[in-house]
């Protein structure tokens, strides 16, 4: 039997991400391959890193995207700050942060690990603790946008703790990028990263970072080469630094980058705050419907991402037959709770191009629905109306 073409079902992605992509990404997507020498690639290239550098608030000269996804922008930091025998004080209030953990160990480092409940910010007093356990830490890693629990840090106070200990401040920005506040020079973020397909509505494949000065003297500090050739900074910034004398390192995914230039350009058109804005703006929308059903939030009001809510499952509902259902009949994917929160929890994505009013209501809508289908106690026909009332009482956003 021939196999045809694959076309996807159209769906609307409302998950942990990857999230819908904006049709003028998938655009730029199509458009024709150029070399990755080529002069004009080079140019997008450069305007790349200015947009990047927008997008995170920084003047660091070390700021690109990884040729891969947020796990190897994650890797990327850490094999090049971190040697065999150094320390690292690692946040853990989810998944991520056992990642960060995993890093650490195979860069032959000791991580110190300050747990908190998942579904909690990461408690800056614990921290502080260790710090004062562990004056060798050469830095604090920890996630600001727990994506498995709907959770954000204080990342500005971390950065702070951090320096005044003299350790590097080592940031998750995956699903915090463009979807809530992130300003890494005014905050002092010595090495960050993030993703694509989360809050930039781009698609998954690339990780954008960003390296302060201070972590750029870590990195030519130096006594071992970096264990990862691919990842090593000091190879692939001859192919992405500056200036004209670009060398081959690897071959750039030329189309991938021209999506990602084009939803730079859009959030430059929309400007950070208003994304930012709009970004809370359909969360408040989403929060007034979900609670008028009756449902609750995992997360404590003043820690919530407007990105990623994670909602509780009601009693007596089978988690996996509602998203499977949602997923059939209406196209929908939601997120599934994940490690601790498994079965107990659904993670509504509000991220990028997917964060927007039809969105929520169309969420909302088909919620209702399918739970009073599963005979849940929820308040029936209240969300909609109750998202609807709060977008009418004040400007629409996006
Ligand atoms: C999604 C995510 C990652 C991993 O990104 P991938 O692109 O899936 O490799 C890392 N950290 C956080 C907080 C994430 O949400």
């Amino acid at each position: 039997m021939a196999i045809s073409s694959f076309y996807p079902p159209i769906r609307t992605l409302m998950g942990p991400g990857p999230s819908d992509v904006s049709p003028r990404v998938l655009a730029a997507l199509a458009r024709p391959t150029l070399g990755h020498l080529d002069p004009a690639f080079i140019r997008m290239m450069d305007e790349v890193k200015t947009l990047l550098q927008y997008a995170f608030q920084t003047k660091n000269e070390l700021t690109m995207p990884i040729s891969a996804p947020g796990s190897a922008g994650m890797e990327a930091v850490f094999v090049n700050l971190i040697e065999p025998g150094d320390t690292v004080i690692v946040c853990q209030s989810g998944v991520f942060g056992g990642r960060m953990k995993e890093n650490v160990e195979r860069c032959g480092a000791t991580a110190i690990m300050v747990q908190d409940e998942w579904g909690k910010a990461v408690d800056i007093h614990k921290v502080a603790e260790a710090l004062k356990k562990h004056p060798e830490a050469k830095a604090v890693a920890f996630v600001h946008a727990e994506t498995s629990t709907g959770a954000q840090s204080n990342a500005q106070a971390l950065c702070t703790l951090a320096h005044e200990h003299g350790a590097l401040a080592i940031v998750d920005a995956v699903t915090s990028l463009a979807g809530t506040p992130l300003k890494v020079d005014e905050w002092g973020i010595d090495a960050i990263y993030s993703g694509t397909q989360k809050c930039l509505s781009c698609v998954p494949g690339l990780s954008p970072i960003s390296f302060s000065a201070r972590a750029v003297e870590a990195i030519q500090a130096r006594k071992t080469k970096v264990q990862s050739w691919f990842l090593d900074m000091n190879l692939v910034m001859a192919y992405w630094g500056g200036g004209a004398k670009r060398a081959y390192h690897h071959t750039a995914p030329v189309n991938t980058l021209y999506g990602l230039h084009e939803s730079l350009v859009m959030l430059q058109e929309e400007g950070l705050e208003n994304a930012w804005a709009r970004h809370m703006h359909n969360h408040q929308a989403l929060k007034t419907g979900v609670e008028a059903l009756g449902l609750s939030f995992l997360v404590d009001e003043a820690h919530r991402l407007p990105q990623l809510n994670s909602i509780t499952i009601p009693e007596g509902v089978d988690d996996a037959q509602v998203r499977s259902t949602l997923l059939r009949e209406y196209n929908l994917e939601i997120g599934a709770g994940l490690g601790a929160l498994a079965g107990k929890v659904w993670r509504i994505g509000l991220m990028g191009f997917a964060s927007n009013p039809t969105n929520v209501l169309f969420c909302l809508g088909a919620l209702d629905t399918v739970l009073k289908q599963q005979g849940a106690k929820i308040e029936s026909g209240a969300a909609v109306a109750a998202a609807r009332a709060f977008y009418e009482q004040g400007n629409e956003h996006g």
